[in-house]
């Protein structure tokens, strides 16, 4: 039987072609892109391609927008440090509570070393954020305002488009980490205030230790490596080519087939929801329901630990995520529910299920086929499933 893939929120699948794209670019086409001569042209022939079909991907106005990075973590890195380093007088940044660790390890450690203030936004019991509270962290010292596109772990999607908006007017840069919604939510970064953006490789069927960061034409900005002139000055270091490469024919592959594929997506993801609920009681989909991503599912069981059903699940042939897995690798309950207030014993019986274009109804009918019983065999051995109360009374 075929293992049923249900963590693309963490890693997906490089798609076969994407892999073939790559190939040539490791042997024949081994050229340094900087070099005078024909084989280094034929490699900064391959980058040009590559940045043309992610800025296609972004809905940006220029190709030079684009800046290849290692990937997600560092294009967050380079956001952040860019805009406290290039706008002096403006010392505080604005994020929220459910960033990935890429953003809030950055900011702590600022805060720590680097005197910065952080204002770290709220959300809801859905995961939306605390709109009265983002507008009063705003002010004349703002540098930056760095709030991710989607969240990793529920799909909760966040108005960048407004935020962005406001964090202009107030004069401060905006920054999204938009690693887990390139590729699947249409953008059309020119028709908007983003100035910075942030994606990732191996989020959107591309490979791994391959990123890039969007920088709007005209931004502010400092480098993070300095070093060579590549990228226009603005990373330095020789171009990881052949995943430079990929990474553009992924995201030419998510921009011709991303509408179609979120809509059959979203109908799998409504079948596991759907199905989940129908047969296990005390259940409970967190997340913005009405505007997440298609492909994330965020489910909570009460009187069940995650760590034990994910366990079960691996034997049973089912890869998903438990929600502390993003944090920590391990104990830690995860942030992200925490800031919702998730009750403390739905945190712990919290899974992740992340489908992409590689899923397939079979694969829902398994997990459908197999939770039930194996959360019932837990909760049958939980004391507390005895003399049991609804979490979300
Ligand atoms: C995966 C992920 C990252 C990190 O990207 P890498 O390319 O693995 O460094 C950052 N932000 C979010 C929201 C992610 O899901």
């Amino acid at each position: 039987m075929r293992p049923v893939y249900l963590d693309n929120n963490a890693t997906t699948a490089t798609d076969a072609s994407v892999v073939a794209a790559m190939l040539p670019w490791f042997t024949e086409r081994f050229g340094n892109p900087s070099s005078a001569h024909a084989v280094g042209a034929a490699a900064a022939d391959g980058v040009r391609l590559a940045r043309r079909q992610v800025q296609a991907l972004l809905g940006a106005a220029h190709d030079h927008e684009i800046v290849f990075t290692s990937g997600g973590t560092e294009a967050n890195n380079t956001a952040i440090l860019s805009a406290l380093d290039s706008q002096p007088g403006r010392d505080e940044i604005v994020t929220t509570a459910v960033e990935h660790p890429a953003v809030l390890a950055l900011a702590a450690h600022l805060e720590k070393t680097r005197g910065i203030k952080v204002h770290t936004v709220g959300v809801d019991g859905d995961g939306r954020l605390d709109m009265e509270d983002f507008e009063r962290a705003l002010g004349p010292r703002t540098a930056l305002v760095s709030v991710m596109w989607a969240n990793n772990e529920t799909g909760t999607l966040f108005p960048v488009t407004d935020l962005a908006r406001q964090a202009h007017a107030a004069g401060a840069l905006f920054h999204t980490d938009a690693v887990q919604a390139v590729g699947r939510v249409p953008l059309s970064l020119r028709d908007t205030d983003i100035d910075m953006l942030s994606l990732s490789g191996h989020k959107l069927h591309g490979p791994k230790g391959i990123g890039a960061l969007y920088l709007r034409k005209g931004t502010a900005f400092r480098p993070l490596l300095r070093g060579g002139r590549q990228e226009r000055g603005r990373r330095g270091g020789t171009e990881n080519v052949p995943g430079i490469v990929g990474l553009g024919a992924a995201a030419d592959l998510a921009a011709r087939y991303l509408e179609t594929e979120r809509g059959w997506i979203g109908r799998l993801r409504d079948r596991l929801e759907q199905g989940v609920q129908a047969r296990i009681g005390q259940a409970y989909v967190l997340g913005d329901r009405g505007n997440r991503l298609a492909n994330t599912a965020c489910i909570a069981f009460d009187y069940v630990d995650a760590d034990a059903l994910l366990l079960m699940l691996d034997r049973a042939g089912i890869a998903v995520s438990s929600g502390s897995a993003c944090a920590s690798g391990g104990t830690e309950p995860s942030h992200v529910l925490r800031a919702m207030r998730v009750p403390a014993g739905a945190i712990r019986g919290a899974l992740r299920f992340s489908l992409s274009r590689d899923t397939a109804v079979p694969d829902i009918d398994r997990v459908l086929d197999v939770l039930p019983d194996i959360v019932g065999r837990l909760r049958s051995s939980s004391p507390l499933w005895r003399d049991r109360a609804p979490t979300f009374a």
